[in-house]
């Protein structure tokens, strides 16, 4: 039985046109074994969309047998570096997938590249031109105009093959001229009009260090790379349909050991925010965020941060279209995958976000030691999750939104603690608001309540009727914590895709830190990364970094519920 057999819920997902194609082709012989791959390039951390593009072709391999290699398409020394190698494959390993062998990288094919950069000149088919940037611009004509022939092209290959030699051999100066392929200089597919193989780059590149001045174009390469590595089905976004063409034209006229075919499928975007590096690498430069991954960013690690689990963010992906049209999610799927998870596997705790003191005027009257232990459950529909421990005291914090004095409110409409009735504090008593004493500026502080007794999972004497429910934490076991709330990084719901810049649609309310919160006392020793539902409140993580049981510190991760 197939993986994917076992499992109901994927069954009943129709296959994707891509399962499809490779069906037949195992079916009908054209491939042996499904090999995919990832191919990030190291410039930025990956995103949301990456995650959707790992889960397909980890998911491919998967589903088929097969294997999927990571590659990084590192022919761009420019603008990588080693931190994005890293994080990207951490961020892989952390979404739950394992590559096939080692990391690959297209720079360690930079020498078979070059040979194949000398073969193509050899038969006439590639030339150096030393056309100026714009002057090869001009030539290269219009969507609805042909180009024109560079005045280079019709160089010998003898020649070129000295040019381009002097090229590598760093004699000229970067912009100087280029390898270019000779193709068509009037082929409505722009892409074909003689393409750049091998520009001149004087800098230091991550993995080769100071080997090469010369690189090669992202289409030389990635086609090439696919067939060195036995690639089957190479997938990317919709964009590189158009250089389809050219990634065939390139197989036929190369000796390469494999002949890969290219599928294309259609991005995700979410609205609210942006997928892509150079403008998340805008928000990280210009210090909208703390960095990659702010819980803020829809990064992978900036959602990992934020509480996401790996196993929410792979369902959101699977919940995907594979099309071959581009489209726009609601961020409201991705949460409602989110909600799920946590609903189901985060304990419950209690945190006050705004505290306001409670004094249990009677609590010596009742209760024989300075702290009586109380137990709740971990998880309301799952007692394996087993029980807490919660000390009640005669000091309690309660949030100060769930006190009012205004004893006009109905009980429909105030399900909380107002003065002079009933509530019951969560797993504990039943109290009563006697009074409040307030400071000189008429602020509460302190609110003197008594207690019910034999009211602890027990309902009060008939007569008294608390309003609702709510949490609290004791004052004098809780432990003081540092909760961050998030809102949505972009008030635009399509920031990018209108006349104004991006970053003009900034959230400034986007993060508020809220210093003097407490928590369960439990909450302290909570390990970095786990997650909890904060009751009536919602979903928060211990930060990854910054939690400590010394100073606790949260992150929101989401509401309780998807009206907001
Ligand atoms: P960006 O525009 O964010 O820089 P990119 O496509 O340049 O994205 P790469 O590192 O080249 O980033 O992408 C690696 C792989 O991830 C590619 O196969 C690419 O098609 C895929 N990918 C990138 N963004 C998305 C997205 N939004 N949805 C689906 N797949 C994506
Ligand atoms: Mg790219």
């Amino acid at each position: 039985m197939s993986k994917s057999e076992e499992n109901g819920a994927e069954t009943s997902k129709p296959e994707n046109f891509i399962e499809t194609i490779i069906k037949q082709d195992l079916a009908e012989g054209r491939v042996s074994k499904v090999v995919t791959r990832f191919p990030p390039e190291p410039n930025g951390y990956l995103h949301i969309g990456h995650a959707k593009s790992i889960c397909l072709n980890f998911g491919l391999a998967e589903t088929f047998g097969g294997e999927c290699n990571l590659r990084f398409d590192d022919t761009n020394p420019a603008k990588e570096d080693q931190e994005y190698v890293d994080a990207i494959k951490e961020d892989v390993r952390w979404l739950g997938f394992q590559w096939a062998g080692d990391v690959r990288y297209a720079s360690s094919y930079f020498d078979q590249f070059y040979e194949w950069a000398l073969h193509l000149i050899k038969e006439g088919n590639a030339y150096v031109c030393d056309l100026t940037a714009e002057q090869a611009s001009e030539y290269r004509g219009w969507a609805t105009s042909p180009g024109k022939d560079s005045p280079y092209r019709s160089r010998t290959p003898e020649e070129n093959l000295a040019q381009f030699e002097k090229m590598r051999a760093g004699e000229f100066d970067e912009g100087h001229c280029v390898l270019r392929a000779k193709i068509d200089m009037a082929s409505s597919n722009m892409n074909l009009r003689d393409p750049i193989l091998y520009r001149i780059r004087k800098a230091s590149h991550h993995q080769t260090g100071d080997k090469w001045c010369i690189y090669p174009a992202y289409d030389f390469a990635h086609g090439q790379e696919d067939a060195i590595e036995g690639v089957s089905h190479s997938v990317c976004t919709l964009e590189f349909a158009d250089h389809r063409p050219l990634y065939e034209w390139f197989l036929e006229h190369l000796p390469v050991p494999a002949t890969p075919r290219q599928y294309e499928f259609g991005r995700l975007n979410i609205n609210y925010t942006v997928t892509s590096k150079r403008k998340l690498k805008q928000l990280v430069d210009d210090k909208v965020v703390a960095g990659w991954n702010d819980p803020r960013m829809p990064t992978i690690s900036g959602m990992r941060r934020r509480g996401y689990s790996a196993t929410a963010v792979r369902n959101f992906c699977q919940s995907l279209a594979v099309a071959k049209t581009d489209g726009v999610v609601d961020m409201a799927q991705l949460e409602f995958f989110i909600r799920e998870d946590l609903n189901e596997h985060a304990p419950r705790a209690m945190c006050v976000l705004n505290p306001v003191k409670l004094l249990i005027s009677n609590f010596e009257q009742h209760i024989d030691s300075d702290v009586q232990t109380l137990a709740a459950p971990v998880h309301p529909s799952k007692e394996e999750m087993g029980s807490r421990s919660l000390p009640f005291t005669k000091e309690l914090y309660i949030d100060r939104a769930d006190f009012t004095e205004d004893t006009t409110l109905s009980r429909k409409k105030f399900k909380r603690l107002v003065a002079g009735e009933y509530v019951r504090l969560r797993s504990a008593y039943v109290i009563k608001a006697d009074d409040v004493i307030k400071d000189a500026d008429g602020n509460i502080e302190t609110i003197v309540a008594s207690l019910v007794p034999n009211t602890v999972g027990d309902n009060p004497p008939d007569g008294i009727k608390p309003r609702g429910v709510i949490h609290w934490v004791s004052a004098t076991h809780g432990k003081q914590a540092s909760v961050r709330l998030y809102e949505r990084l972009f008030v635009h719901e399509a920031p990018d895709r209108g006349e104004e810049d991006f970053m003009q649609h900034i959230n400034p309310n986007s993060l508020k830190v809220l210093d003097n919160c407490w928590v369960e006392p439990g909450l302290a020793d909570a390990a970095p990364e786990a997650a909890f539902q904060f009751e009536r409140e919602g979903y928060f993580v211990a930060d990854r970094y910054d939690h400590q049981p010394a100073k606790p510190v949260f992150n929101m991760t989401i509401g309780l519920r998807a009206s907001k």
